[in-house]
């Protein structure tokens, strides 16, 4: 993995949790919050942690901030210093900036000031977890675009012992089963003469509505 330096501006869980997933990987991550306690926490988690405003565009100037390739605003509550960090940001120059939303109203002022990635960690993760409710057969799934997807299923005994060919699962279905997870083998060149195993982890491409059918073939 490209090694890039990544800053977190917030230590409430959002950004904290941020930071552990981006250090455990061994990125190199700034962390920012005005609350000492918070930075006396994560000190020995990130690689840097530093006690300051983040509403103060000087602060943020001598930590060289323009430099880092991704910084994420995980400032919640006080949507003013939220806001305010995002546009000093974007006027630094920084390359790419994620920003925690807590509305609809937040979520339009943050595109409009030009921040590139606006995200509301509760509401998507309410969504991820409703629809795995909903479709035991999804291990995850990712949207490409409003109508394109990648899904991970688990193959039920409805398709085991049978290959991909003799599923026709291209031509039936229009979508492709780009890798099959098993165990703790990947493979990520499945040929069509492959036979699929009842618990494999199956990893396609589709358009929705395609998915959606062989979704159903499985259940
Ligand atoms: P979560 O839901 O992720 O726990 P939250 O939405 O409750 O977070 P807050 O607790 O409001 O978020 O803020 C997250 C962190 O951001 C806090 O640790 C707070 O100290 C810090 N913070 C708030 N304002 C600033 C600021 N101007 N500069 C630096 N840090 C700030």
């Amino acid at each position: 993995m490209v090694k890039k330096e990544f800053a977190v501006i917030g230590l409430g869980r959002f950004g904290g949790s941020i930071c552990r997933a981006l250090s455990k990987e061994g990125m190199e991550v700034l962390v920012i919050d005005n609350d000492e306690e918070k930075i006396n926490e994560y000190a020995s988690i990130a690689s840097h942690a530093v006690v300051a405003d983040s509403t103060d565009e000087n602060v943020l100037k001598s930590l060289g901030i323009r430099n880092f390739d991704h910084v994420i605003v995980a400032i919640g509550d006080n949507l003013k210093a939220s806001i305010l960090t995002t546009i000093i940001l974007k006027e630094l120059g920084v390359e790419y900036i994620t920003v925690k939303a807590q509305n609809d109203y937040h979520e339009k002022i943050l595109k409009k000031i030009g921040a590139d990635n606006v995200v509301h960690p509760e509401r998507e993760m309410g969504e991820r977890i409703a629809y795995k409710m909903m479709t035991k057969n999804v291990v995850d799934y990712l949207e490409l675009s409003d109508e394109y997807s990648l899904y991970e299923f688990t193959a039920t005994e409805k398709i085991a012992n049978k290959s991909i060919i003799e599923l026709n699962i291209r031509a039936k279905y229009g979508i492709n089963i780009v890798a099959i997870k098993r165990g703790n083998d990947m493979n990520i060149t499945p040929q069509a003469t492959e036979a699929i195993h009842e618990g494999d982890i199956l990893i396609v491409i589709g358009h929705d509505d395609d998915i959606e059918r062989f979704q159903q073939k499985l259940l």
